[in-house]
């Protein structure tokens, strides 16, 4: 399998640098900076494009990167917002996201769908001879639509057959100018095995490191005894000119003893494997503190296709006795690299088994489940990247819950699929049982977020992905409506739109629906700024009157709140 993708991607990166090397224009017309790489490590998933800083504001315009059509438009309250999608003869298809309007034919020809369908949210393939577009086209501004955590555009390439995202800057995207090494900040040593240890320690352990001559090296240089099955992991990012913004690294690879235990390279993935990084990353020091190391080795079951090579899984076992050299390399797109070098020493000692109250075991590569006279739970079999011993107990809530509160697991194991878990429900009356949900809580803060769910026969059953303490609650509160643009439910403060601050404590915003004169009107969603706004719209409403309005907002347990207004426009 390994082999057919190495061969398929050379294929495919001989035929860029031979015939395609002018083949792209740049997407904006500003010097090209970087925020964000491909294969950047980000939450639950691969960075797929790259991301072009805006000069902090939104508005830029952005230019077809070659010529093509426009092949699928999608408009989105969170995820990529406004995003338009071009193919392109060479078999790629170009994805700019975060666009903050359309070019004038392309917005009416999604406001028109968004009124036929009545909704924001929209998807939808575009044929060939809708918007052909040539290189350097203009047909959008960039923007901070959808997710985006601030004015940029998220450009992306992918294989237009395999859907596959891969690296712009290794196909043909030569005008980002990179001599920046990557830098190393600390590396993980980890036992692998029961009887493995590290510098005596059953648990993995962090070194700093410091750049010395050109080399990183772990601070104060020490030989750090080991034995067993170990592996590392490394925290690292690399840095483009010009740009003091965290960047992924491209490649890595470990060779102990001038031997290569891993190769690690990110130049293509697929949109299915993109969450492995879950298992490549240490996710329990990420969820504990933020840290993001990147491991040279691969968990029995992550089934992630960007180690080209690994001796061993990439696990080093020193025997008794010996030092060894270990080197990690990194580099980024363009080559630069960073060299970690450090000494391991084969020690043994005897280790007391470390202790566990678990109370199953949960095989990697099986469905696992277990059920109790108030509990059940199903892994499927993707769940897990290696075996778990599985921690479960059960405690009393607090007021508010209806239930008992269920430690699953922890936060710290990271959940590939989503797992089905039911939860009987305590004391809830037969009237709330449709206001019921699952909650994911805090252990520390004792704050909770919605797992959503389902009644049935006094249980409630969700999917999460994530484990931790869950317990049931209600959710009896409607959204809040705030009008931003209408005082008294009569008078405009605003010429061109009207908007609302709507938010919902628990389940979640579910509908949103606007009436202007009994019709149905378009309001634009901004979910991170709990915004809707509407334009208004001398095509499809009848201006220079006064007008009945109407505002419904609903949450996922059916708790609706109504805002109604008369103004004049
Ligand atoms: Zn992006």
């Amino acid at each position: 399998m390994k082999k057919f993708f190495l061969i398929q991607a050379m294929v495919f990166a001989l035929f860029f640098v031979n015939a395609q090397e002018m083949y792209y224009a740049d997407p904006v017309k500003i010097p090209i900076l970087l925020s964000g790489s491909f294969g950047e490590l980000r939450n639950n998933h691969f960075h797929s494009g790259i991301d072009i800083k805006t000069q902090g504001k939104v508005g830029i315009p952005v230019f077809a990167v070659a010529d093509g059509y426009i092949s699928r438009i999608s408009v989105s309250p969170s995820g990529y917002g406004n995003v338009i999608y071009m193919n392109h003869d060479n078999g790629t298809t170009s994805v700019y996201g975060h666009l903050d309007q359309f070019r004038p034919d392309i917005h009416n020809y999604i406001k028109n769908l968004q009124y036929e369908q009545k909704s924001f949210q929209v998807d939808v393939p575009v044929l060939p001879g809708i918007f052909p577009v040539a290189k350097n086209e203009k047909f959008a501004l960039s923007g901070n639509s959808g997710s985006s955590q601030g004015p940029h555009l998220h450009f992306e390439l992918r294989n237009t057959k395999t859907e596959e995202p891969v690296n712009p800057l290794k196909l043909g995207f030569y005008f980002v100018k990179d001599n920046t090494p990557p830098q190393i900040f600390a590396v993980q040593v980890m036992p692998l095995s029961e009887d493995s240890h590290v510098n005596f320690s059953s648990g993995k352990v962090i070194y700093e490191v410091e750049l010395v001559d050109g080399k990183y090296r772990i601070k104060n240089n020490p030989v750090i005894p080991v034995y067993g099955k170990i592996g590392f992991a490394v925290e690292a990012n690399d840095f483009m000119d010009g740009s003091a913004n965290k960047c992924g690294i491209s490649s890595m690879e470990l060779t102990v003893n001038g031997v290569v235990y891993s190769v690690f390279e990110i130049n293509r993935f697929s949109f299915a494997e993109s969450r492995y990084i879950n298992s490549y990353i240490d996710y329990g020091e990420f969820s504990n503190s933020g840290r993001r190391f990147q491991k040279t080795f691969v968990e029995p079951c992550n089934k992630l296709r960007n180690f080209d090579f690994t001796e061993n899984n990439g696990i080093f076992d020193p025997g008794f006795e010996g030092v060894h050299q270990v080197k990690i390399e990194l580099k980024d797109t363009k080559g630069n690299s960073a060299v970690l070098e450090f000494s391991v020493e084969g020690k043994y000692r005897e280790m007391l088994p470390a202790e566990n109250d678990f109370i199953s075991v949960f095989e990697c590569g099986q469905v696992n489940q277990l059920k109790t006279d108030e509990f059940s739970i199903e892994l499927p079999e993707d769940a897990l990247y290696k075996n778990l011993l599985f921690q479960y107990q059960v405690k009393e809530a607090a007021k508010g819950y209806f239930s008992a509160v269920h430690q699953i697991h922890n936060k710290t194991v990271p959940l590939h699929k989503s797992v089905t878990v039911s939860i009987k429900t305590k004391d809830l009356p037969e009237s709330l049982a449709e206001k019921a949900l699952l909650v994911n809580i805090n252990p520390e803060t004792g704050k909770f977020n919605s797992a959503g769910g389902k009644y049935e026969n006094g249980w409630i059953t969700a999917d999460i992905r994530t484990f931790g303490n869950y317990a049931v609650r209600v959710d009896t509160v409607p959204p809040t409506i705030l009008p931003l643009s209408i005082a008294n439910k009569t008078t405009l403060t605003e010429t061109d739109k009207i908007r609302f601050e709507i938010k919902d404590d628990l389940a979640g915003i579910g509908t949103i629906e606007g009436l202007i004169d009994g019709k149905w009107a378009l309001f634009e969603y901004d979910a991170k700024n709990n915004l809707i706004t509407h334009h208004f719209d001398a095509e499809r409403f009848e201006l220079n009157k006064q007008h009945n309005f109407k505002l419904t907002v609903t949450d996922n347990r059916g708790n609706c709140s109504v805002y109604e207004a008369t103004f004049n426009k």
